[in-house]
């Protein structure tokens, strides 16, 4: 059995990506989503150990100490990492895993070059029509939702280190896309069983 792939996707707050990655999931088999600890407060209808693992500080802190993260950043004023633990499992069982981390976390694991990941940064169309999703899902105070558009210009300046860009105009065209690149990076030679062609013959 081959081991599974790591896809890494970044997007600025609002994009749309949560409603990508969901709709993505549910209709490919064999993808699941590695769930990242935080030190954010859960949003109304999140829950512990589905969207996030919800942690205080000290509990993250003592987890860096131990180096239990993959790769761990501090985003719009909160913790966020991936532990080691939660990914590598499901690699092990084959399981393509989606990463769903901020443009940091995803530049330090392409320093580190392993484990291997195919990274692909999701953008809106402009920062206008990102303002009004943001202030559209009504998720967020003042205070947070211009802290997050700051970010966002940053974050999508950092979007030519990745593999791949979709921009999220319609989300229908989107999920097609993000669907597509997965299932190519799937279907690559090199993740043959062992590398051998399908047949166990090299046809000449
Ligand atoms: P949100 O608070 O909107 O759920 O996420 C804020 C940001 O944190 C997003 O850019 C998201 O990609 C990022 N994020 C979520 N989990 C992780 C993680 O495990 N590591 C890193 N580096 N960023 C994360």
């Amino acid at each position: 059995m081959t081991t599974g792939r790591l896809f890494v996707i970044s997007a600025p707050s609002g994009t749309g990506k949560t409603t990508m990655l969901k709709r993505v999931m549910a209709d490919t088999s064999g993808l699941v989503f590695s769930i990242s600890h935080t030190t954010r407060a859960p949003r109304p209808g999140e829950r512990h150990g589905v969207d996030y693992y919800f942690v205080p500080r000290d509990e993250f802190s003592a987890m860096i100490q131990r180096e239990a993260f993959l790769e761990y950043a501090e985003v719009h004023g909160n913790l966020y990492g991936t532990s080691t633990d939660a990914i590598g499992v499901q690699l092990d069982n084959g399981l393509d895993v989606l990463l769903d981390i901020d443009v940091q976390g995803a530049a330090l694991l392409r320093r580190k070059g392993r484990p291997a990941a195919t990274h692909i940064f999701i953008a809106p169309p402009n920062l206008d029509e990102l303002e009004k999703r943001l202030r559209g899902r009504g998720t967020e105070n003042e205070e947070t939702i211009r802290l997050r558009l700051k970010n966002a210009a940053t974050e999508i300046r950092a979007a030519a280190a990745y593999e791949y860009l979709i921009i999220n105009d319609s989300i229908d065209e989107a999920i097609n896309l993000l669907t597509a690149i997965i299932l190519a990076e799937r279907a690559r030679g090199h993740r043959l069983p062992s590398g051998k062609p399908i047949s166990g013959r090299v046809i000449t």
